[in-house]
């Protein structure tokens, strides 16, 4: 074993405090990354905010650029001092139906996450990026596309990666009306690519102060869902809806603003949701969900980033300020992800 040092909670309810970890030794196939920047994301939160014991101690931190600073002995695609990008799914099978599609993200012997998981050969749990290195099968990191900010790309791996793939999917582009719900980090993101894509975006949010933001990342219409007039006359309007929004609420008025044949697609999981199937059947209307992304689609991600310029709006952090980065991300007081700088570490 390796050590390196990194913030974790040792249970339920503890603060984060820097302390030194193990990471595994190379494998042939790894390299290890002396992280640079990592994005607090919302599943961070929940993770640390767990009840459950057993899923202590936590190292948060799965979207994360860093530099190549070992390789293991089968790796030619990346070499050392590289900037690489890695994401929340750090291996998984490569032989099951869903991986053969390019989905690791739904690998049926479910995705090794960057933390909180199990790692495939000795089954220990991963510990995650709100540290100085981590070592990570090289299949999945990714080149750092040249010219973007790394601090501005760290989210682009989790939250990114997260609503690029449905509108991918949907083929999103010009023509296409799409509806992003929640303009937080998932939803600005959103807003960017399907604007960048060419499709006409229109942004439901509760917070009519979020509008003129909203119009400033690329939407054309903004409607307050709080508005019942507003959402009336939205009807029938979009051909596909990106909820982004994770705590519960009544997906029926969204459905009803989508056109014949939208579809609405939930990201991450809601739970069970009561729908009204008649806002299903009264236009042939789907609704489906979506989680992460595989290989390829982050990969297609990344180039197109690169191509368009574009990486999240983010607030840059010193790492030792994590706890006053997550208690924001509680209040919703960030625009629009949080990024430490682990150079302090
Ligand atoms: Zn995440
Ligand atoms: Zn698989």
């Amino acid at each position: 074993m390796r050590t390196t040092t990194a913030y974790r909670a040792d249970a339920p309810g503890a603060d984060l405090r820097p302390t030194t970890i193990e990471r595994r030794e190379l494998r042939a196939g790894d390299i290890a990354v002396r992280i640079t920047h990592c994005g607090v994301c919302h599943t961070d939160l929940h993770a640390l905010r767990s009840t459950d014991s057993s899923a202590f101690p936590v190292v948060p931190g799965h979207e994360f650029v860093g530099v190549v600073s070992e390789i293991g002995s089968d790796v030619d695609t990346v070499a050392i001092g590289d900037p690489v990008a890695v994401g929340n799914i750090v291996d998984s099978c490569g032989e099951c139906p869903m991986c053969r599609a390019g989905q690791q993200n739904y690998c049926d012997s479910f995705p090794t996450l960057t933390y909180g998981g199990a790692d495939p050969e000795t089954g220990d749990r991963t510990m995650g990026a709100y540290s100085a290195e981590y070592v990570v099968r090289a299949d999945f990191a990714y080149p750092l596309p040249a010219g973007l900010d790394p601090a501005g790309v760290a989210p682009l791996m989790c939250a990114g990666a997260t609503v690029w793939e449905p509108l991918r999917h949907w083929q999103t582009g010009p023509g296409k009306r799409v509806g992003i719900i929640g303009l937080g980090g998932l939803g600005h993101l959103a807003v960017k690519f399907a604007a960048a894509l060419g499709a006409e975006v229109t942004v439901f949010t509760t917070s009519s102060a979020k509008e003129q933001d909203a119009r400033s990342l690329g939407a054309e219409a903004v409607v307050v869902s709080t508005d019942a007039e507003a959402m009336r006359s939205a009807r029938g309007s979009l051909d596909l809806i990106i909820d982004t929004v994770s705590a519960d609420h009544d997906l029926g008025p969204y459905l009803r603003t989508l056109a014949l044949d939208g579809t609405l697609c939930h990201l991450g999981d809601l739970g069970p949701v009561g729908v009204d199937t008649m806002d299903l059947l009264i236009g042939r209307k789907s609704l489906s969900s979506s989680g992460s992304a595989g290989l390829p689609a982050t990969r297609e991600m990344l180039d197109f980033c690169g191509e368009h310029g574009i990486t999240a709006d983010v607030e840059v952090l010193p790492s030792a300020q994590v706890m006053t980065a997550l208690d924001r991300l509680a209040k919703g007081d960030v625009r629009y992800r949080f990024v430490l700088d682990m150079s302090d570490l």
